[in-house]
C-alpha cells in the first residue's frame, strides 16, 4: 500500500492588508519531502503522523511539500499556482498510490482562486482518478465548496476552538483512509448548509456539549466522522457560512439527515455561541476591579479581533495606549507585530535606552503608533512559543519597557496569534507576578492562559478585522444568511 500526504495552508483574510506571497510560507513553515518535522503544525499533523504509521504498520508512505503562512491578505496567484504545481509534481512522480491524504486549512483565498483548495483537489483528482482514495483535514474557520466535497472521499475539521484537537482530528482522518483501503469502511459525505456566520468557541456553552455530543456518536451506527464548519467571516468568498459535515459508512441518506438535524440545531443557537465581549473601557474597568479584588494571579485581557491568527497584521495599539494613558504600569503585551522597531531594538542592543515608534503602521484602523522612550530588555535571532507539542517562531524579537514602567512588551518580524504563556516566558518575562496580560488572539489563547490567570476578559477593540457581519461590505459572500437576515432557515417559532 502506498499514500501520498502533503500540506498547503494558510488562512486568507480578504480584508487584511497585509499581503501574501511566498516568503510568507517560507517564514512561517515550509518543509520540502521528508523534511517534516516529527512534530506537527496546525494543518501538516497528518505528515509526521502517517510517516510513524506507515513505519510502524509497513506500508509506504510518500511525503510531499507541507507548507503555512500566517493568516493574512490575499495570496499572490503565482504563489498559490507555484505551491500547488509542486505538490501536484509530486504526487504524479509518486504514482501509482493507494491513498492521497492532505492537510488543508480551507480559507485559502488567492488573486483569480476564489476556491484554491476546491482547485488543488479537483487537479489531484484527475492526476489519481476515480478510485484512489482522497482525504483531508481541514481547519473548522474555513469554507465548505461542493467542489472539494465532489473530490473527497473523506473529511473532518478540528472539533475544538481553540484547535486543541488538530492532533487527533489528523489521526483520525487517518485511521479512517486505512480503514477504507483495507476495505472495511466506505466513506460518503453529507453536508448541511446553516446559512449563518458566527463565531463558535468550545471553551464555553453551548458548543463545549454540542461538540462532545458530536464526538460521541463518532463511530457508531455507521457514522464515521462529524465537524462542524464553523466558516471565516473575514473570508469575502461565495461560500463563506457554517456548516456541518458528516461521513458516514456508505449510507448517504441517514448521513445527510444527520447533518441537517445537526444543522438545525446549530442554528437555534446561533445567537448564543460566541463569547460575551466588552469595549475597551469597559473591558479595562472589568480588568481593574478583578484586580483588586484578586492580586495573585494576573488578569488575562484579549485584544480579541487584533488577531494575526485572524489575517490581520496585529500592530494595534488602541488597547495598550489606553492602558498607559490609564495609567496601568505591570503588565506584560504579546505581541505588536513591527519588524522596523525591532531592528532599531537590535541595533541599539540588550539595554540600551532609545526613542522607539511601536505598531500602528499596517493601517490606520487599529490606532495611531505609539512613541515612546524604552529600554531593549533583551533582543532574540528567533524568539518562539509553543501551541501543543508544535513550536511557533516568532522571528527576530524584541522586549521593550517603557522608562519609568513594569511594562513589557513583546515586539515580533514573524506574525503569530499569542498561543501560550510561553511566549512571555521564553522571551525572558516573568508574566506571572504581572498585573495584567494582554494578548492578541481571539480564543486560542484560553487553553494556555486560563490556568495562569485570575480572569479573562475579552475586549473587542477597534481594528481592520471584519467583526460584525451584518454591517461587512461583503461583495461575494451570500447575503442572505444570519445576522444580515434574521431567520433564513425560516425555523424561528
Ligand atoms: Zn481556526
Amino acid at each position: 500500500m502506498r499514500i501520498f500526504t502533503a500540506s498547503l495552508a494558510t488562512e486568507t483574510n480578504t480584508f487584511s492588508p497585509v499581503p501574501t506571497d511566498m516568503n510568507a510560507f517560507k517564514a512561517a513553515f515550509f518543509a520540502g519531502p521528508g523534511e517534516h518535522p516529527d512534530t506537527p503544525t496546525l494543518c501538516s499533523s497528518v505528515v509526521p503522523i502517517l510517516r510513524r504509521r506507515g513505519r510502524a504498520e509497513g506500508f509506504t508512505v510518500i511525503e510531499g511539500t507541507s507548507c503555512w503562512a500566517e493568516p493574512a491578505g490575499l495570496i499572490q496567484r503565482q504563489t498559490y499556482e507555484a505551491l500547488r504545481d509542486l505538490i501536484l509534481s509530486e504526487l504524479t512522480e509518486a504514482l501509482p498510490v493507494d491513498g492521497v491524504v492532505l492537510g488543508l486549512h480551507g480559507a485559502m483565498a488567492a488573486q483569480g482562486y476564489d476556491d484554491p483548495e476546491g482547485d488543488f483537489l479537483a487537479r489531484v483528482r484527475q492526476i489519481v482518478g476515480p478510485d484512489v482514495l482522497v482525504a483531508a483535514e481541514f481547519d473548522p474557520h474555513s469554507h465548505l465548496t461542493a467542489l472539494r466535497v465532489a473530490n473527497l472521499d473523506i473529511m473532518a475539521a478540528f472539533l475544538e476552538f481553540p484547535h486543541t484537537d488538530f492532533e487527533q482530528r489528523g489521526e483520525h482522518v487517518i485511521e479512517l483512509a486505512l480503514q477504507a483501503l483495507k476495505g472495511k469502511i466506505k466513506p460518503v459525505i453529507s453536508t448541511f448548509d446553516c446559512r449563518m456566520i458566527t463565531i463558535f468557541p468550545t471553551s464555553r456553552e453551548p458548543m463545549r456539549s454540542f461538540v462532545d455530543r458530536m464526538q460521541a456518536m463518532e463511530g457508531k451506527d455507521g457514522i464515521l466522522s462529524a465537524s462542524v464548519i464553523h466558516g471565516f467571516m473575514a473570508g469575502d468568498l461565495p461560500d463563506m457560512g457554517t456548516r456541518i459535515v458528516v461521513v458516514t459508512d456508505n449510507d448517504k441518506a441517514k448521513g445527510d439527515a444527520l447533518a441537517a438535524s445537526l444543522g438545525r440545531e446549530l442554528y437555534s443557537l446561533r445567537r448564543q455561541t460566541a463569547m460575551p465581549m466588552l469595549d475597551t473601557e469597559a473591558g479595562l474597568d472589568k480588568a481593574v476591579l478583578i484586580r483588586a479584588s484578586h492580586p495573585g494571579l494576573p488578569v488575562t485581557i484579549a485584544d480579541v479581533w487584533d488577531n494575526p491568527g485572524g489575517g490581520v497584521a496585529g500592530d494595534a495599539t488602541f488597547i495598550l495606549r489606553r492602558m498607559m494613558e490609564r495609567g496601568m504600569d505591570d503588565f506584560a503585551v504579546a505581541t505588536i507585530w513591527d519588524p522596523i522597531a525591532v531592528t532599531f531594538c537590535q541595533a541599539a542592543g540588550e539595554g540600551a535606552e532609545l526613542s522607539l515608534r511601536i505598531g500602528g503602521k499596517s493601517g490606520p484602523e487599529g490606532g495611531e503608533p505609539l512613541d515612546l522612550r524604552v529600554t531593549v530588555q533583551s533582543v532574540f535571532d528567533a524568539g518562539w512559543q509553543s501551541f501543543r507539542n508544535s513550536r511557533v517562531t516568532l522571528g527576530s524579537t524584541a522586549v521593550v519597557r517603557p522608562v519609568g514602567t513594569r511594562i513589557d512588551i513583546v515586539l515580533i518580524t514573524s506574525r503569530t496569534q499569542t498561543y501560550q504563556p510561553d511566549i512571555f516566558a521564553n522571551q525572558g518575562i516573568d508574566f506571572a507576578a504581572k498585573s495584567y496580560l494582554l494578548v492578541k488572539s481571539t480564543n486560542h489563547f484560553h487553553a494556555g492562559f486560563q490556568p495562569v490567570s485570575s480572569e479573562i476578559v475579552y475586549i473587542a477593540a477597534p481594528t481592520c478585522y471584519p467583526t460584525n457581519p451584518a454591517t461587512t461590505p461583503y461583495r461575494k459572500a451570500s447575503l442572505e444568511i444570519w445576522p444580515r437576515v434574521a431567520d433564513p432557515l425560516g425555523l424561528d417559532a
